[in-house]
């Protein structure tokens, strides 16, 4: 029978360390040194300043399985969660790291190794991808020809371009061009390409027909100044993700990361409570809810707690979308805490500090819900109301004023709130809710009703906006993209 994910995890650090590799524990969720990056959403997050060269470690090899988050922020999976059936917002990243050792030629021999020998997947259903040239930055020929080499056919190995292949950990700092492994699942699954009337773009397409599941990134240049020209590092790093539900998903043959093991646990548990069987076609809010379990366990483990502000007001949006998708499915008692506890059950021997965190974690989840719970009901009525008056005036979206006050009054998230509306052919008018939010903040700064709510305003603000661009860090928040 086929690998396990935790048996996965395992034989991908075992592979690395037995070749030089130091297993070294995934880093928290909210990256410590860091205040750009909203959460940690890749493996290199915890190793950047050893590939600037600002930290020296003992080892040059690194290997992980690393917490991720994209949740806000730049790196924003939220809104796919649930209909595609890749994305997560809580997601284990496999990663192997060399930090001016080894480069092009054994990072690419070692995955391929990795996912044809020890994995076991047919070569005939695998495809990789090298940058292709662009901006002044040459075609990846080296890693084209390495390929080759391993043994991959010709019209295996596509040229894709910035966007997909080439990787900058800012405007400045090291950067260059990155390999993608797919896996091609089938081209009878539905491609949006397809469904308007063109071809599907295989690999490059935003379709499950090929499926992303490592990146490696090779480190190979540095931008001084930023537009500045590339210029060659003296020592190159090797970088690479790989997102353990896809290859759980690969590994065990099925086409949704939701029918692997790691889900399949979770969805029972939010079946149970139901009442029903979960199912692929009328599945969306029971995926939802097991994805978003797995956000709140590891994220206030972490440390995080939902709030009106910054990182915690994304775990209360994550959170409130959940437990109105139980509501949705007739869950009328507090649920949330149980199916969290099911995912403490689950992945406390990979991440032990989930039994440590339990009792918090749990009393977190059930406060938040009891809390929302409070004002659920009222809210959809208000927001029905909305929509009859819409259908009044023939308009389609509800104010910003009443989008405003749904989130002041009865906790209802802008996000959940446009969710809500579009699920229903409406929707929301988010500008006019953003210059709402200005208002009050502007209030709060003149009438001196106190800096916490001004405070709060501000870092929800800033989360919309994205940390760099309102507070004017460095890095412009291209941290982790591309691995
Ligand atoms: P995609 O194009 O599918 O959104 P990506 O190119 O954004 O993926 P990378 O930034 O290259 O992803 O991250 C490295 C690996 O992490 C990916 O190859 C994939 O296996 C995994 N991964 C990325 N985002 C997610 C997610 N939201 N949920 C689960 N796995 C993910
Ligand atoms: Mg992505
Ligand atoms: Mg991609
Ligand atoms: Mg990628």
């Amino acid at each position: 029978s086929a690998l396990t994910a935790s048996q996965i995890r395992e034989a991908f650090l075992k592979f690395f360390e037995e070749r030089g590799h130091r297993r070294v524990a995934s880093s928290p969720l909210v990256p410590q040194n860091d205040p750009t990056l909203l959460f940690t959403n890749a493996g290199m997050v915890q190793f950047k300043d050893v590939f600037t060269g600002r930290e020296k470690r003992d080892s040059s090899r690194a290997t992980t399985s690393q917490k991720c988050v994209r949740a806000g922020g730049k790196h924003n999976d939220l809104d796919n969660v649930g209909y595609t059936a890749r994305h997560h917002t809580f997601f284990e990243m496999l990663g192997n790291f060399s930090f001016g050792d080894y480069f092009k030629a054994e990072a690419i021999a070692f995955a391929w190794e990795f996912v044809t020998k020890t994995l076991g997947l047919p070569v005939e259903r695998l495809a990789v991808t090298v940058f292709n040239g662009e901006q002044g930055v040459p075609w990846d020929e080296e890693a084209f020809e390495l390929w080759a080499k391993q043994g991959v056919s010709r019209d295996r190995i596509l040229k894709l371009g910035y966007k997909d292949n080439f990787w900058a950990m800012g405007d400045t700092g090291p950067c260059g061009p990155c390999s993608e492994i797919h896996f091609h699942q089938g081209d009878d699954i539905p491609c949006a390409e397809v469904a308007a009337g063109k071809p599907c773009q295989g690999v490059a397409c935003d379709c499950d027909r090929w499926l992303e599941i490592w990146n490696l990134v090779f480190m190979q240049f540095e931008r001084k100044e930023k537009d500045a020209p590339l210029i060659p590092l003296p020592k190159p790093s090797i970088d690479t993700g790989a997102g353990l539900e896809r290859i759980a998903s690969v590994v065990q043959g099925k086409r949704s990361n939701y029918d692997t093991d790691l889900f399949q646990g979770i969805l029972s548990r939010v079946s149970e409570l139901v009442g029903k069987p979960y199912t692929q076609e009328g599945g969306a809010s029971m995926r939802v809810i097991a994805d978003h379990s797995r956000s709140a366990a590891f994220l206030i483990s972490d440390g995080v707690q939902p709030s009106n502000e910054g990182r915690g007001y994304v775990l209360r949006r994550i959170m409130r979308r959940a437990i109105r998708h139980g509501s949705l499915l007739g869950l009328s008692e507090l649920f949330f805490f149980k199916v969290v506890d099911r995912v403490i059950e689950l992945m406390s021997d990979a991440y032990p500090e989930l039994r440590e965190g339990r009792t918090f974690v749990l009393e977190v989840c059930r406060h938040e819900e009891e809390t929302f719970r409070r004002t659920l009901d009222r809210g959809m009525k208000l927001i029905d109301e909305g929509i009859a008056k819409l259908n009044q005036s023939g308009e389609k979206k509800l104010s910003g004023a009443e989008v405003f006050y749904l989130h002041g009054t009865y906790g209802f998230p802008w996000d959940l709130t446009q969710i809500i509306l579009r699920e229903r052919g409406y929707d929301a008018d988010l500008d006019g809710f953003w210059k709402e939010m200005e208002k009050e903040a502007d209030k709060n700064k003149f009438g001196g009703s106190g800096d916490k709510a001004v405070n709060s305003i501000y870092q929800t603000l800033s989360e919309r906006l994205g940390p760099s661009e309102f507070l004017g860090y460095e890095g412009e928040g291209h941290e982790g993209e591309g691995s």
